[in-house]
């Protein structure tokens, strides 16, 4: 494991991330193993939220598909490993409400959560399985010009 890996193996522990995802792993059935670069796999998670097929929390990434299959496609575990990185420079649970924040910006402009999302955006939206929609711009221009 390279040094970069380790460090934000690290912090996402000591930011609570890690710990986080391991309770929810837990409580929700799903089956852990060792993944690449200090992720680790939750496999078989079956609560209904949030509707993503994978979702990462601190270095757990959870998976709906069962073990085995779990973590097996290259192109969304490295989007899922991005938001794993993200965790640890947002220093833990601070990433939670600024992952909300910018999912409600996208759902204002995109009219869904991830097409203008930073975040996914930044992990890579295609490897996440997301469609980029584009945006939908307000043009407060036209707008002022009708008012004068
Ligand atoms: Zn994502």
């Amino acid at each position: 494991m390279k040094w970069g890996h380790r460090l934000r193996q690290i912090v996402n522990v000591l930011d609570l991330a890690t710990p986080l995802g391991l309770l929810i792993a837990r409580a929700s059935g799903s089956r852990l193993s060792r993944g690449p670069r200090g992720l680790i796999i939750a496999a078989g998670y079956g609560w209904s939220l949030p509707h993503a097929g994978a979702f990462t929390v601190g270095n757990v990434v959870l998976f709906r598909a069962p073990q085995g299959t779990a973590g097996h496609d290259p192109g969304l575990l490295g989007h899922e490993e991005r938001h794993c990185s993200q965790y640890a420079y947002c220093l833990g649970l601070p990433f939670l409400l600024l992952y909300a924040l910018c999912a409600g910006w996208s759902m204002l402009r995109s009219g869904n959560p991830a097409s203008r999302n930073f975040f996914e955006r930044q992990a890579g939206l295609a490897a996440g399985g997301y469609i980029d929609r584009g945006g939908r711009i307000p043009d407060f221009r036209s707008h002022k010009r009708n008012e004068a």
